[in-house]
C-alpha cells in the first residue's frame, strides 16, 4: 500500500491518465517472461519527460519506496517482478529517438524506443545497429541497456555493451548523472557507462543512451545447413569457428525445435532432420561470396545432408523470421516453459549439446535446444507444467545441473538474460561471495534505502 497523498503526489507529476492503480492494471505489470511468482506492485506511473522521471524519483526516494523500471517487460530472469511496497515505472512514453547523427554514426534515444524501430530507422539512412535480440519486435532499448541484450549477431558484432557510448540517468536520489560521450573514444572519469550496462534497474534509471552505429553491410548470404546428428552439427558450429571464419550469425535448432517452429510458422522447414544451422555471413560481396563457398564446403564435410543458400530478401527473411518464432512456437507445446541461457565456450558446444541430451534423459523432462550456437550461448528450452510438483522439482534439479555443467566448462550461468531473482541464488557459484559482497557493498553506497528493483541480481 502507497499512502493516498503520495499517489496523489504521483498523479500530480504525471497526470491523471499516467496513473495506474486499478487490480487489472497490476496484474498486468506483477510478471515478465519468466517463470516466477508474480507480484502486483502498489501502483504504475507512465511519466514521459526528463523532469517527471526526476520528480518521481525525488518523491520515492522521500518516502522509501521501491521503484521498478519496465520496458516491454520481455526479459527472462524476472527483471521486472516489481516490490509488493513499490511502484512500477513505464518507458513506454519515452520513446523518442533525440538524434541520428549520420556523419559521426551515433543515435541519441529515450530509453522506450523499441529495439526494432530503432534498427529500422537507422537502415533508412545506410546505417546499422546491430543488437538484434529475438524479441527486438517489441523490446526496448532501455531494456536491452539494462539487461545486456544480445541477440543473433553476437557472434561478429557482439552485444549491447559494444555499441553504449554514453547515458544519462538518475541515481537513487533524483540526481542527473551524465556519463560518457557521442565521441569514439571518452576517458574522462570513471567508466559509470560500463557500470550502468547491465544494471537491471538497480543502480539507477535511465533517461537517454548514445548507441553507436555502423556503416550497413553491402552484401549478405543466409544459408541453412540440414543434419543427420545433431552431433555433427555441433561439430560445424566448433570447426567453422577454429576454421577462422567468423560468420554474423551461426544458429542451431535440435529436432524438438524444428518441428515445433515448422509447425507454427510454415517456414519449409525440413521435420526429419536432427538439426539445423541457420548461418548468414555478411560485408563486401566478394568477401561474402567467398565465405558462403568455405562455409558451405565445410558444413558438408563435417556431415551436412544438404546446404541451401535464400535466393533473395525474401527467403532470407523468411528463415530469420522461423528462428525468431523459436520461443514462441515451444510455447505452445505446454502450459510452462523455462528458457535457460547458460552459456560455454565456443569450442565446447559439442560437449554442451551432449550434456543437454544427458540432462533430459536423467530427469526425464523435455528439452528443446535452439540458440546462438556460434557464440557459445545455448537456449536449453525445458517444457513442462509448473503445476505438476513433483516434475517441476525435476525441473528444477536439470536446470541447477545445466549451471554446474557450463561452470566446469568455463562457462558462465547467463550469456544474455540477466540475473534478475531467477539467477540470484545461484551467481555465488559462478562468481564467488566476495564479489557478491561487493555488489552489494556498490549498490548500499550508491542506493542506502534500496529502492532501486530491490531484490535483482545481489538478492537482496
Ligand atoms: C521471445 C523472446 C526472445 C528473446 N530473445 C532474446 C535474445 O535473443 N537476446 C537477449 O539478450 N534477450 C532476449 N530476450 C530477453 C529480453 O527480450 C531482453 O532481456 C530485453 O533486453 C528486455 O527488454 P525489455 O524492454 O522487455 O525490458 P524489461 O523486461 O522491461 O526490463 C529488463 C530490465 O531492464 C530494466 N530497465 C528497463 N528500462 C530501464 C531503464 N530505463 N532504466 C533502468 N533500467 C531499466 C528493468 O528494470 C529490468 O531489470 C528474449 C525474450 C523473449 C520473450
Amino acid at each position: 500500500m502507497i499512502q493516498k497523498s503520495i499517489l496523489e503526489a504521483l498523479q500530480k507529476i504525471v497526470g491523471p491518465p499516467h496513473l495506474l492503480t486499478q487490480k487489472e492494471d497490476m496484474l498486468t505489470y506483477s510478471y515478465d517472461a519468466a517463470v516466477l511468482d508474480p507480484v502486483m506492485p502498489a501502483a504504475a506511473v507512465i511519466p514521459e519527460t526528463k523532469d517527471q522521471v526526476g520528480d518521481i524519483i525525488a518523491l520515492c526516494a522521500e518516502n522509501q519506496i521501491p521503484i521498478t523500471v519496465r520496458g516491454s517487460g520481455t526479459n527472462l530472469s524476472g527483471g521486472t517482478i516489481p516490490y509488493s511496497s513499490g511502484i512500477v515505472l513505464l518507458t513506454g512514453r519515452m520513446n523518442k529517438i533525440i538524434e541520428i547523427n549520420e556523419a559521426d554514426m551515433y543515435a541519441v534515444v529515450e530509453p522506450g524506443v523499441v529495439t526494432a524501430t530503432l534498427a529500422a530507422e537507422v537502415e533508412k539512412r545506410g546505417l546499422f545497429y546491430p543488437p538484434d535480440p529475438g524479441s527486438m519486435a517489441v523490446s526496448t532499448i532501455g531494456g536491452n541497456v539494462a539487461e545486456n541484450a544480445g541477440g543473433l549477431r553476437g557472434l561478429k558484432y557482439g552485444v549491447t555493451k559494444d555499441y553504449v557510448m554514453g547515458l544519462r540517468f538518475f541515481d537513487s536520489q533524483g540526481n542527473y548523472i551524465k556519463t560518457g560521450s557521442r565521441t569514439v573514444k571518452c576517458a574522462t572519469g570513471y567508466n559509470i557507462t560500463g557500470l550502468m550496462v547491465g544494471s537491471e534497474g538497480t543502480l539507477g534509471i535511465l533517461d537517454q543512451v548514445i548507441l553507436k552505429l555502423i556503416p550497413a553491410p553491402k552484401a549478405r548470404q543466409a544459408m541453412v545447413a540440414v543434419y543427420d546428428t545433431i552431433e555433427q552439427a555441433s561439430e560445424t558450429v566448433a570447426g567453422i569457428i577454429s576454421a577462422r571464419i567468423v560468420p554474423a550469425t551461426l544458429e542451431i535448432l535440435d529436432n524438438f525445435t524444428i518441428r515445433a517452429v515448422e509447425d507454427f510458422s510454415k517456414a519449409g522447414l525440413p521435420k526429419d532432420a536432427a538439426a539445423l544451422l541457420l548461418i548468414e555471413v555478411d560485408g563486401h560481396p566478394a568477401v561474402v561470396t567467398e565465405e558462403a563457398e568455405q562455409v558451405k564446403a565445410l558444413c558438408l564435410k563435417m556431415g551436412a545432408r544438404t546446404i541451401d543458400q535464400a535466393k533473395d530478401d525474401a527467403q532470407r527473411d523468411k528463415i530469420w523470421a522461423a528462428r525468431r518464432a523459436a520461443l514462441s512456437a515451444l510455447a505452445q507445446l505446454k502450459p510452462t516453459l523455462v528458457l535457460e541461457d547458460a552459456t560455454v565456450p565456443r569450442s565446447r558446444i559439442p560437449d554442451m549439446v551432449r550434456a543437454l541430451q544427458d540432462i533430459a534423459k536423467k530427469y526425464r523432462i523435455d528439452i528443446g535446444t535452439f540458440g546462438h550456437a556460434g557464440d557459445g550461448n545455448l537456449h536449453p528450452t525445458i517444457l513442462t507444467d509448473r503445476r505438476n510438483k513433483e516434475e517441476f522439482y525435476r525441473v528444477e534439479q536439470a536446470i541447477e545441473e545445466i549451471f554446474d555443467v557450463a561452470l566446469s566448462m568455463g562457462g558462465t550461468l547467463s550469456g544474455e538474460h540477466g540475473t534478475g531473482i531467477a539467477k540470484a541464488p545461484f551467481l555465488e557459484k559462478e562468481a564467488g561471495y566476495s564479489s557478491i559482497l561487493f555488489s552489494r557493498q556498490l549498490r548500499a553506497a550508491l542506493d542506502p534505502s534500496n529502492i532501486l528493483n530491490p531484490g535483482k541480481i545481489t538478492g537482496v
